[in-house]
């Protein structure tokens, strides 16, 4: 939808706009909105996917203005250590190049003893969040997610840990026969601190019956989410984007995200996921030639900043997808979070990532002061944990 209408002259009223250069009517229109506070509606999200030129830079701009006001020149990390558990799956996602099957030999599964060795050593590094997902096995106990709990509090009681899909929930209600409300009061009660909310993808039908048609429906997902809110789970909200979605793919998933959280409030922040290629078997069967490109990065995080203004709060650039030059730059243009240390990563670098697998706390901060920001250590539920001086302070 390119505009060919140009406004002769902008009107003045908006200082900030008129130094962006000469824009549509209707760009203007938009981002005069979003600056006086209102979130942008689906067709104007939708309007700002086709941006070019002045337009994309002007909103690069006001995601970042909108940002400030929201959460101040800060941005934010978290210290934290993914645990993989098993990477034994009976989904087989096309878009994931993480899982093996039980035969394969290099399918592995972490004991409980393991996840306690790696929940210390994160402690010993300075870690105040385990976030442990694992691939669904044919052959698994549902009160294993419960021992997974219990076995981290035990080795760490003050460790936050923020785990298990909506996929996994589902699959552990059925295994164990509890419902999913049961089973997630009985995780809460073991110590469950918040949920990822991944297994969304994209929640258009017809995307996920190409790349996704095991996991569970949308409705589904979100009742499982909402009744995690619920009972005092927050979660975060994901989407997973740069494959064969359509921008209406993405505007339609985010509306989905907003209705769930006009109803709960209970999610942290929305984190866009860059599809990683290289070893799926989207890519093997040729129907997705390449990952999301940086234009597509920076308009996802910019468009949700403004979507999700006065809802969602954070917008995260998640560095092991996106590659931390890249998610810095987003930092000023929409995002306010670099999500967090991980340590090890089995998912994006199976998929063919190129990323480390760790971030140290101290390149966050140099980073972060490098844009002039002031870096905070957060806690998983974006509570200040240190503030770090910026640059020349
Ligand atoms: S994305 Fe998760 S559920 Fe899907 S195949 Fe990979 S590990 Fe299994």
């Amino acid at each position: 939808m390119p505009h060919t209408l140009l406004k002769p002259k902008l009107n003045g009223s908006n200082a900030f706009l008129e130094a962006l250069g000469p824009l549509t009517r209707s760009l203007e229109k938009i981002l005069e909105n979003a600056l006086e506070g209102r979130p942008l509606g689906d067709d104007e999200a939708l309007e700002l996917f086709h941006a070019t030129g002045p337009g994309l830079n002007a909103l690069a701009c006001v995601a970042d203005r909108v940002k400030r006001r929201r959460v101040g020149d800060t941005a934010t990390f978290v210290i934290n250590r993914n645990i993989n558990f098993t990477n034994d799956c009976v989904v087989g996602c096309k878009f994931c190049g993480f899982f093996r099957s039980a035969q394969d030999e290099d399918v592995y599964h972490y004991t409980l003893e393991d996840i306690q060795q790696k929940t210390l050593e994160a402690k010993a590094l300075g870690a105040t969040e385990v976030c442990i997902q694992g691939g669904l096995p044919k052959s698994f106990d549902g009160f294993f997610y419960r021992d997974i709990l219990r076995a981290v509090k035990q080795s760490a009681p003050e460790m936050h840990i923020h785990a298990f899909s909506p996929m996994e929930v589902l699959y552990g209600s059925q295994l164990t026969g509890m419902g999913f409300k049961g089973f997630l009061q009985m995780l809460k009660d073991e110590g469950l601190g918040s949920m990822p909310g991944t297994a969304a993808e994209v929640f258009d039908e017809s995307v996920r019956a190409l790349i996704s048609k095991n996991k569970l429906p949308l409705e589904l997902w979100a009742e499982i989410v909402k009744t995690a809110h619920r009972l005092g789970i927050p979660t975060t909200s994901t989407i997973m984007y740069g494959h064969i979605e359509s921008p209406q793919d993405i505007v339609a998933h985010m509306r989905a995200i907003k209705d769930i959280q006009k109803e709960t409030g209970g999610i942290t922040e929305f984190v866009p996921l860059g599809f990683i290629y290289p070893n799926t078997k989207l890519h093997a069967e040729g129907k997705v030639k390449s990952g999301p490109s940086g234009l597509l990065d920076l308009k996802v995080h910019a468009i949700a900043r403004l979507y999700f203004q006065g809802m969602i709060d954070h917008i995260q650039a998640s560095w092991v997808k996106i590659g931390p030059k890249l998610a810095q730059v987003l930092l000023l243009a929409g995002a306010d979070d670099f999500g967090g240390t991980l340590m090890e990563e089995h998912i994006a670098k199976a998929a063919g990532g190129t990323e480390r697998e760790y971030l140290q706390p101290d390149t966050f901060v140099a980073l972060i002061r490098e844009l002039g920001l002031t870096p905070i250590q957060r806690s998983t539920i974006y509570k200040p944990i240190k503030v770090y001086q910026k640059a020349g302070a």
